[in-house]
């Protein structure tokens, strides 16, 4: 089984398993699928948070429900940093209260979200989605998981230097949401980086898959 950690497509496939991103407001579950719902820092409105975030936690308690997220901090994107804090702080009380793992949108803000995690005493499982960036490898040194995407098709890119050493038991893959690229090719990506198998790599997701989810 490929596991897909993170998408934005509903496409269906007997070999992968996806955590399909989520809008909780227009969210149709299907009871096959899993989802995970959170708040976007790119989509925060201080006129409706409360509202917005009463709608993610009804749907979160779902059992289709896997993960709280993609919910985090951006800062490139042009929300107002206090809006973004407030919204990630109910996100991480909400993993901790579901005991749901939570799903991370971090850009130039790894650092204040692992100083997050620990102020608010997060203590579920944490999965970085679509790391690329120097410094991935302080990620999963404090315990948690790194998804790679896309950016392993770029040779050149941080992804592709940190995925030859990033530990077994920490990572994972995904395609996010670019549709001209399947979980099978990221993996076949990833594995040549290892120099591995891509049953090898399988094996390694699978463990991390249940080291999370069934446990
Ligand atoms: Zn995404």
């Amino acid at each position: 089984m490929y596991y897909n950690i993170h998408t934005h497509s509903e496409i269906e496939s007997k070999e992968v398993w996806s955590l399909v991103n989520a809008n909780p407001a227009t969210i149709i579950p299907i009871s096959s699928k899993h989802y995970s719902v959170g708040l976007h820092p790119w989509h925060l409105d201080a006129h409706t948070l409360e509202e917005a975030m009463a709608a993610v936690r009804q749907v979160a308690a779902m059992p289709y429900v896997w993960a709280i997220g993609e919910c985090g901090l951006d800062r490139v994107c042009e929300t107002e940093w206090s809006l973004q804090q407030k919204a990630f702080q109910m996100h991480i009380a909400l993993s901790n209260e579901l005991k749901k793992p939570l799903l991370i949108h971090a850009v130039r803000s790894h650092q204040e979200v692992l100083q997050w995690l620990r102020k608010y005493h997060h203590q579920q499982a944490v999965i970085f989605h679509g790391v690329n960036h120097k410094g991935i490898d302080s990620l999963w040194s404090a315990g948690h998981f790194v998804s790679f995407g896309k950016a392993l098709l770029n040779p050149k890119s941080e992804a592709s230097k940190a995925i030859q050493h990033v530990a077994a038991d920490s990572y994972f893959l995904e395609t996010d949401d670019d549709a001209t690229v399947t979980i099978q090719e990221i993996y076949a990506v990833a594995a040549t980086y290892r120099c591995q198998s891509i049953d090898q790599t399988i094996q390694e997701i699978t463990q991390n898959f249940r080291s999370i989810f069934i446990s």
